[in-house]
């Protein structure tokens, strides 16, 4: 049985570039006569805000989005924010400590915070050059989380491969094209790659459709299902959506956010029209 999801983080309006990738996952999810959630990743307590979240509500009706579960109908996997998810990303935090796979890091600020959210393309956080990392095998006694950001010891050298549903191929060295990265930061607020896979396995996801500019992410990501347990979706990353200039399409696009768009006029119909 077919589970996609829709993802977004209301740290800003949604614009066409989020409605061309949603409105694919949508299409696969009613192509295979399945099931889509619909998941509000607020997780970020310093960068979303809470109107945020009525306006992504209010964009993604207007624009034709279904979903059969989410934070407002609820069903078999609430709750459907993040915010609400804390226990369940605590728990896989422990579960990697007692196999040894993170470590505490004391590292900067700046790389903690790109990893929070979804890196985009030309943003990747930097290859950790391994300051903190201790022995091999080591295992912390405790989860101290005050004041240290606790990375995820990525297998150096190993190859990383899936086959994406729409790009193909894909294949990644740890160590190489991404580094140890942080899975839970200083303030306590998990990361981006970890509520995200915590989450899509909870809610059985069985696909995963989102822009290509998380494709290394995915391979990150493989390596906490793999460390975890758990079974990994399907992976179909959409082309990003780039503006007349040929700049990648953000949330600072207010021109092109559906808000704008329909103050201008425009229907959900023509703006489909315009892909
Ligand atoms: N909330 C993330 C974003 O908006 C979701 C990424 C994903 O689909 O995994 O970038």
């Amino acid at each position: 049985m077919y589970r996609g999801r829709l993802a977004p983080s209301p740290t800003g309006y949604l614009h066409l570039g989020h409605a061309r990738t949603f409105w694919t996952a949508q299409q696969r999810a009613e192509a295979a006569g399945g099931t889509m959630v619909l998941r509000n990743e607020d997780i970020d307590a310093q960068r979303f805000r809470l109107d945020f979240v009525s306006a992504m509500m209010e964009d993604l009706r207007w624009f034709g989005f279904r979903w059969q579960e989410g934070p407002d109908c609820g069903g078999p996997f609430v709750p459907y924010a993040q915010s609400e998810r804390g226990h369940f990303y605590r728990a896989a935090l422990e579960e990697l400590r007692q196999a040894g796979w993170i470590y505490p890091c004391r590292c900067s600020r700046s790389d903690v915070l790109r990893a929070l959210q979804a890196p985009h393309a030309g943003e990747e956080e930097p290859v950790y050059p391994g300051t903190c990392r201790p022995a091999h095998g080591t295992i912390f006694e405790r989860l101290e989380t005050k004041g240290v950001n606790w990375r995820f010891r990525v297998p150096e050298g190993q190859g990383i491969s899936f086959t994406d549903g729409c790009f193909g191929y894909q294949q990644f060295e740890a160590g190489r094209d991404f580094g140890d990265f942080v899975i839970w930061r200083h303030d306590a607020v998990p990361s981006y790659q970890l509520a995200v896979v915590v989450d899509d396995a909870a809610m059985q996801i069985t696909e995963v459709v989102r822009g290509a500019d998380l494709l290394l992410s995915t391979a990150r990501q493989l390596l906490l299902y793999r460390a975890l347990g758990l079974i990994p979706p399907a992976f179909y990353h959409c082309p990003l959506m780039n503006d007349d200039s040929g700049v990648r399409l953000a949330k600072r696009h207010d021109a092109l956010s559906l808000r704008t768009l329909r103050a201008r006029g425009m229907t959900p119909q023509m703006l489909r029209q315009s892909w």
